[in-house]
C-alpha cells in the first residue's frame, strides 16, 4: 500500500473520486498562479462558474424588458423564487411548499420567533447551545426581552459536557427534562459552527415535543454540508443561509422552512404583500390572506439579483445528489483526520468529534501550542495559498466541501502545516 501522505496516493484517491468533475464547476481563487486549497466553504462557499450567467439574464431582462419582466418570458421575476423551491426542498428534505428562499438568516429566524416563540408566564423559556452563533444569541435574547421576559432566568444555554467543547445527546435530554415544563422554544444548531458537531435532528424534535416545547432549527452550517430529512424529523420552523455551503454567494438570499402541519396555521406573523395569497395579491386589498406553506411568511417581492446565483448552485446540488457529496464527504474529512493523526498530531488536536455521524465536513482544529503560535500559524497557511478560518482564541476551522475540495487539498493543508512546525 502507498503512504496516504504522498502525492501518488492523494491524486489517485482524486482519480478515483466520481464527483471529481464539479471542481471544475467553480471559479477557485488563485495563489501564485495555482489555485488555492480553499477549505472555507463554511464561512463563503466558492462561485459556481454558472452563476454569472443566471446573473446577466436577469440584467438582461431588465434591460430589455423593464416592468415586463415581472410576467413575460422566461424565468419571470413575479414567481422567481418558485423556480428555486423544488432543488432547495431536495437538498434540506422537505416538500416544495415548506421551503422558501427569502431575506436573510438572521431576519428568517425573527420571523419565524414572531409566529412560533409564544412565551407565557408559566413557559417563557428558550433553549439553546452555549455558545451559539452570536447573531442567534442576540435574535433570541431581544425577543425574550421584546416579550417582557428575562434572559437571566428565561434563556437557557446549554454548556458542552464533552472534552473538547461538544454536547452529549444525554446533556441535551437532561436539559429538556429540568426545564420541560418552562420550556416554550428549543432552537439548536443542525451543525455547531464553531466546533463542527452534528445533532441528530429528530431526536432533538422528538425530546423537545414530548417536552411542549416548539423546536426550530438554524442549518447555517448544515445546509448543503449534511444530507438533512427537514419534514420527516418534524421540526416546526429552520432557517439557514446560502453563502456557505450553498455557494450562492456573499450575503445571499437565505432559506426558511415551515413543516407542513402549520402551512395554514392562524399563529401570529408579521405579514407583508408578498406573503399574500397569489391569486388575489394584485387585487391590492386591504386584508391579509396568506399563501399557505412557507411563502406565506415572505414580506417584499425578492431581491431576483441576488437570488439568481441560488440557481446555478441549485444545479451542482442536483446533479450530484447529497447522499453522494456526503459518501465523498466522508471520504474527504476522513481523509484529513488520518493524516492529522499520522502527521500533525503534535501540533493539533481535533476538538469535531470523531464519529462520522456526528460531524459534517468542518475539522475544528485547535492549535496545541496556543493563540500566538494558532494565529502564526494560521496566516503562514494563509501566505502559502491554504485557505481556512480562524476562531478565537484557538481553533482553525478546515471545511473540505466536497463539491469542488480534493485529496490533494488536503494534503497540501496537511504538508504546510508539517513545513510551518518543522521551521
Ligand atoms: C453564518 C451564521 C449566521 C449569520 O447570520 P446572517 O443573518 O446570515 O448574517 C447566523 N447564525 C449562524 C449559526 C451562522 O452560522
Amino acid at each position: 500500500m502507498t503512504d496516504p501522505c504522498s502525492i501518488d496516493h492523494a491524486h489517485a484517491l482524486d482519480r478515483a473520486d466520481p464527483l471529481r468533475a464539479l471542481r471544475a464547476q467553480f471559479h477557485v481563487p488563485l495563489h501564485d498562479g495555482a489555485e488555492q486549497a480553499y477549505f472555507c466553504g463554511n464561512s463563503l462557499g466558492l462561485q459556481p462558474r454558472g452563476a454569472r450567467a443566471y446573473v446577466e439574464e436577469v440584467l438582461d431582462k431588465w434591460a430589455m424588458e423593464a416592468v415586463e419582466g415581472h410576467f413575460r418570458g422566461h424565468a419571470q421575476w413575479m414567481p422567481y423564487h418558485e423556480l428555486v423551491c423544488e432543488a432547495l426542498a431536495g437538498v434540506v428534505g422537505a416538500q416544495p411548499a415548506e421551503v422558501v428562499a427569502m431575506n436573510s438568516l438572521t431576519a428568517n429566524l425573527h420571523l419565524m420567533l414572531v409566529s412560533f416563540y409564544r412565551p407565557t408566564r408559566e413557559r417563557p423559556a428558550i433553549l439553546m447551545e452555549a455558545g451559539a452563533f452570536p447573531s442567534d444569541r442576540h435574535a433570541v435574547e431581544s425577543q425574550l426581552r421584546f416579550h417582557g421576559f428575562d434572559p437571566a432566568t428565561d434563556l437557557i444555554e446549554l454548556e458542552a459536557d464533552e472534552p473538547t467543547g461538544t454536547i452529549s445527546m444525554a446533556a441535551i435530554e437532561r436539559a429538556v427534562a429540568e426545564h420541560g415544563p418552562r420550556l416554550a422554544l428549543v432552537l439548536w444548531p443542525g451543525v455547531q459552527y464553531r466546533t463542527g458537531q452534528a445533532f441528530d435532528l429528530a431526536e432533538i424534535a422528538r425530546l423537545g415535543h414530548a417536552a411542549g416545547a416548539v423546536v426550530g432549527f438554524d442549518l447555517a452550517h448544515a445546509a448543503g454540508n449534511l444530507p438533512l430529512a427537514l419534514h420527516d424529523c418534524g421540526a416546526d420552523f429552520a432557517v439557514w443561509c446560502h453563502y456557505k455551503y450553498m455557494n450562492s454567494g456573499p450575503g445571499a438570499v437565505a432559506g426558511c422552512f415551515v413543516h407542513a402541519r402549520h402551512a395554514r396555521t392562524d399563529r401570529p406573523r408579521f405579514a407583508g404583500w408578498w406573503g399574500h395569497e397569489k391569486a388575489t395579491r394584485f387585487r391590492m386589498g386591504p386584508e391579509f390572506v396568506p399563501t399557505p406553506g412557507a411563502e406565506g411568511w415572505q414580506l417584499s417581492n425578492p431581491p431576483i439579483l441576488a437570488m439568481a446565483p441560488l440557481r446555478a448552485s441549485l444545479e451542482l446540488f442536483g446533479q450530484a445528489g447529497m447522499p453522494a457529496l456526503r459518501e465523498k464527504s466522508l471520504r474527504l474529512t476522513g481523509y484529513l483526520e488520518t493524516l492529522i493523526g499520522a502527521r500533525l498530531s503534535r501540533v493539533l488536536e481535533i476538538a469535531t468529534p470523531r464519529e462520522p455521524e456526528r460531524r459534517g465536513c468542518q475539522l475544528s482544529l485547535r492549535v496545541r501550542e496556543g493563540r500566538d503560535a494558532g494565529r502564526a500559524l494560521f496566516d503562514y497557511l494563509s501566505a502559502n495559498g491554504v485557505i481556512g478560518d480562524w476562531r478565537e482564541p484557538d481553533v482553525i476551522r478546515i471545511a473540505p466541501a466536497p463539491l469542488y475540495n480534493n485529496h490533494d487539498d488536503v494534503l497540501r493543508f496537511v504538508r504546510t502545516v508539517e513545513a510551518w512546525a518543522s521551521a
